[in-house]
């Protein structure tokens, strides 16, 4: 097949993200990627702003992944979970428990990080179900969040900039109240916190659980809010009688500074999902983790056993990957580098809070983001950064990179630089 071959069967059979068949967004074929570089089939290397969508922590094609990935299928690529354990998982599983927020003892693993979600809210009304209070059974969150694409992960995203806003009389119906404005590193002001209260106070005895972003709202908005809101919904949910769910699929595993995004509050939930940089990029795996609290309730009571189960759970080429990643991270002086590459963003994009056409410029850890005045025109956009050799890719209103840890700081000039030329030519 020649690329352009390849390209024609992919758009008239194949669906991308987020994408209509009829008159799909272009897409580039990628011929290989090493390090912070993508390869395209005719030659051309982009810089990775994108971590692809936030997994590639360490870059592409690690040797130390590599051979975690090369040993562990000459050894066994899958067995079923039910009945069978194995090395990878059981070493994972004490991994990343052992550098988890505290409380977190038990883990679930899965397949993706909508999975992980799905699992987190099935945990919570199986607590509440088995704690005997069935009549818990919905979720609170905020306005401008995301979690996912399956059906209870829709319910609980933006119900009005989230891509799900079609399905929205057809799911399972959650309290939603607004994000606050409050700003990371600002503390929260009294009408932040009021819509929470109050929510809470009124609507507790049917609430099984709060599930948001910790800190860091993603794909919903690219929203940085106040430690202290996060202090505060922690403080309610105990108060109130409620479970704290966290997703930290996006932020886990460092990429807001801190390991996890929940340490800037210094709280810890009830259940966490975790996913994406898990492998370090290399493949789809996620994991639910509880405390033994919840854990324990739901096993001691009717029908005793949490009723999840997939096909790949605990996957070994995942679990070995994974244990690999979290090793290799470990290695890293972690606050400095990702303090460089904040320090470096900061200075960088800054200067794009000067253009006409960019409303906000923020950064936290690695991740930056410039909220432009109108949306972007995402694949006029996306042709000017490949020009320029970068890949970036906006959405609304939302231009933003959070770049592989491993980036060299004149690789990161050289993406803030294409970036911001590309912003200001359109402003
Ligand atoms: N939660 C958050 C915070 C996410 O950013 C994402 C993915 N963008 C998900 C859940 C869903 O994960 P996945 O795409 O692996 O299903």
């Amino acid at each position: 097949m020649t690329t352009e071959e390849l390209l024609q069967y992919d758009r008239e059979h194949i669906w991308h993200p987020y994408t209509s068949t009829i008159d799909p967004l272009p897409v580039y074929p990628v011929k290989g990627a090493e390090g912070v570089y993508i390869e395209l089939e005719d030659g051309r290397r982009l810089i990775d702003g994108m971590s692809s969508w936030w997994c590639q922590i360490h870059g592409y094609n690690h040797p130390v992944l590599n051979e975690a990935l090369h040993q562990q299928a000459e050894a066994m690529s899958h067995v079923m979970f039910g009945g069978f354990t194995h090395r990878p998982a059981v070493e994972l599983a004490h991994k990343i428990l052992s550098i988890a927020p505290e409380g977190m003892e038990k883990i679930f693993f899965s397949d993706s990080g909508s999975v992980s979600v799905e699992v987190a809210m099935k945990m919570a009304l199986q607590y509440w179900y088995a704690a005997g209070k069935p009549e818990k059974k919905h979720f609170l969150t905020i306005t401008k969040g995301y979690h996912g694409d399956t059906w209870n992960a829709m319910s609980v995203c933006d119900p009005v900039t989230g891509m799900h806003g079609i399905f929205h009389g057809n799911l399972p119906v959650q309290y939603f109240i607004p994000r606050p404005d409050c700003r990371f590193a600002e503390p929260c002001r009294e009408e932040d916190i009021r819509p929470l209260k109050a929510c809470i106070e009124e609507h507790h005895a049917d609430i099984a659980a709060v599930i948001l972003e910790p800190i860091v709202q993603g794909a919903g908005g690219m929203w940085f809010y106040s430690a202290d809101y996060l202090r505060e919904v922690h403080r309610l949910c105990n108060q109130f009688h409620i479970l704290l769910v966290c997703d930290e699929i996006a932020t886990g595993f460092g990429r807001t500074g801190k390991l996890w995004a929940v340490h800037h509050a210094g709280i810890s939930p009830d259940i966490m999902c975790i996913g994406k940089a898990i492998t370090g990029g290399y493949m789809s795996f996620a994991a639910t983790m509880a405390t033994n609290k919840v854990a324990t309730t739901i096993s001691a009571h009717e029908p005793g056993v949490f009723m999840h189960g997939p096909t790949f759970m605990g996957n070994p080429l995942a679990c070995a990957v994974a244990c690999a990643s979290v090793d290799l991270l470990q290695t890293y002086d972690l606050p400095r580098m990702i303090g460089d590459i904040e320090a470096q963003l900061k200075q960088e994009l800054t200067p794009a809070a000067e253009f006409p056409s960019v409303a906000d410029v923020r950064v936290l850890g690695a991740i930056g983001v410039l909220e432009m005045k109108h949306p972007v025109d995402m694949a006029r956009l996306q042709a000017l950064f490949v020009q320029e050799g970068i890949w970036v890719r906006p959405f609304g209103r939302l231009v933003y990179i959070m770049p592989p840890f491993i980036i060299r700081s004149e690789e990161l000039s050289r993406l803030t630089g294409a970036l911001l030329k590309i912003v200001k030519s359109i402003s």
